[in-house]
């Protein structure tokens, strides 16, 4: 466990955590979900790069083109490690969750024939239905919905009820971005593989909150964006075993992803650069190694302990607060990410309110529609940590929630 001062040390690599609102409001920030801040360490690489590497990569023969070259595949191999994939071919840049979930939609939609089925969860983000939606409205099959309980937990039984041979794909989050629950991935997983189906698990909830390791989990597809652990915007990658991405088809075309090309044929290059058509973002990849450095150098595991703590703090003191409906509540499995309501108040009033005292939740959809719609409402309150968070902060939202309630007269 941190002490104060040690958070403190950690909050001190965060510029932007020192800036005052209208001068006077210290920021709180707890909407660490929707994107986190980053240390000086990610915005000082941003200059560095310009100022000593920049240039394009696998192309030139030059000293500059190679420096960019090694220092983006120096970050490939960072990241292969820091998921424990097997191969650094495994990792392919792109431009973050959503990008990586459009490729495996697009890329293995070439696969896939009228009637077959493509299943995801009640309680995915927008980025993980839509992409299988418009794959099924093209090739005319399913997309089945595993059911949620009131508490947000999946029902595996239902789940093995719904998988059949015709399934092709299983989509689903690791931690939910509303519900900030833990699915059990790894029974679907297990499960999916019985019945022949490809599983992609949405990590970006998850990477900057647990271990991971690929080899482990045996899943086929994981994705997730730098800016929700750090890093910068603009970034991100998809995990795909080496077998599979060997077979399936490129997402985008042109330069960069070739091997020869002629007005007659082209052939592709190998992995990762056949997924990788153009230009990559040399810089972004650049500072997210830097990104990965500073989570590395806290311990995943103790970051992961940290939150669980600021979780169960805040679940205890919000659980204390009168007309409040937590959703998905169960404190156990809960990790960095709560999402509310208080009766007769509208999300959209207290988040105002509160961002008046200089805090920064996440209220709406959440980009989860029909999760709102399952628990019937509009929207939600959310709350959501990273590594520099405080139980101060935590006291203080519940405050200012309670003088928010005053000033609404609830
Ligand atoms: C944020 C988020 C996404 C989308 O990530 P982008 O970085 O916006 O592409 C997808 N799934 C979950 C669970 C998320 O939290």
């Amino acid at each position: 466990m941190f002490s104060r001062k040690e958070i403190k040390e950690i909050r001190n690599q965060f510029p932007i955590l020192k800036k005052k609102i209208d001068s006077v409001n210290p920021i709180i920030y707890i909407d660490n979900a929707a994107t986190t801040h980053k240390p000086i360490q990610v915005i000082e690489a941003s200059e560095y790069f310009y100022s000593n590497i920049n240039s394009n990569v696998h192309r030139g023969v030059h000293f500059l083109g190679r420096k960019a070259t090694i220092s983006i595949e120096d970050v490939r191999k960072k990241i292969q490690k820091f998921i424990v994939a097997k191969y650094p071919s495994e990792i392919l840049f792109t431009k973050g969750t959503t990008e990586s979930i459009n490729l495996v939609a697009s890329s293995i939609g070439n696969l896939i024939k009228n009637g077959d089925e493509i299943i995801i969860s009640h309680a995915e983000h927008h980025s993980n239905i839509v992409p299988w939606q418009n794959i099924c409205k093209n090739k005319k099959s399913i997309l089945k919905i595993i059911p949620i309980n009131k508490n947000g937990f999946i029902d595996i039984k239902i789940f093995k009820s719904l998988i059949s041979k015709k399934t092709k794909i299983v989509s689903i989050n690791h931690i939910s971005n509303v519900l900030g629950i833990i699915n059990p991935i790894k029974k679907i997983i297990d499960i999916s593989h019985e019945y022949g189906a490809w599983v992609l698990i949405d990590g970006a909830q998850a990477a900057p909150n647990v271990c991971l390791n690929m080899q482990d989990l045996d899943t086929d597809f994981y994705v997730f964006s730098a800016h929700k652990m750090y890093g910068p915007t603009g970034i991100g990658i998809l995990y795909g075993k080496k077998k599979i991405l060997e077979k399936i088809s490129p997402y985008q075309f042109g330069g960069e992803m070739i091997k020869n090309v002629s007005f007659t044929k082209t052939t592709y290059s190998t992995i990762p650069f056949k997924f990788e058509a153009g230009t990559p973002n040399i810089e972004g990849i650049f500072s997210w190694g830097k990104a990965i450095n500073f989570i590395e150098k806290i311990g995943i595991l103790n970051i992961q302990f940290y939150k669980k703590k600021l979780t169960e703090y805040a679940l205890k003191r919000l659980n204390n607060i009168s007309g409040i409906t937590i959703y998905g509540n169960d404190s156990l499995e809960k990790l960095s990410i709560i999402s509310f309501n208080i009766k007769n108040i509208h999300f959209f009033d207290l988040g105002s309110i509160l961002d008046r005292l200089g805090i920064a939740v996440r209220t709406g959809h959440l980009c989860a529609q029909p999760l709102m719609n399952f628990f019937n409402v509009l929207g939600m309150i959310r709350v959501s940590f990273a590594i520099y968070n405080t139980f101060d902060e935590i006291d203080y939202l519940f405050e200012s929630i309670l003088k928010a309630k005053k000033i609404l007269k609830f």
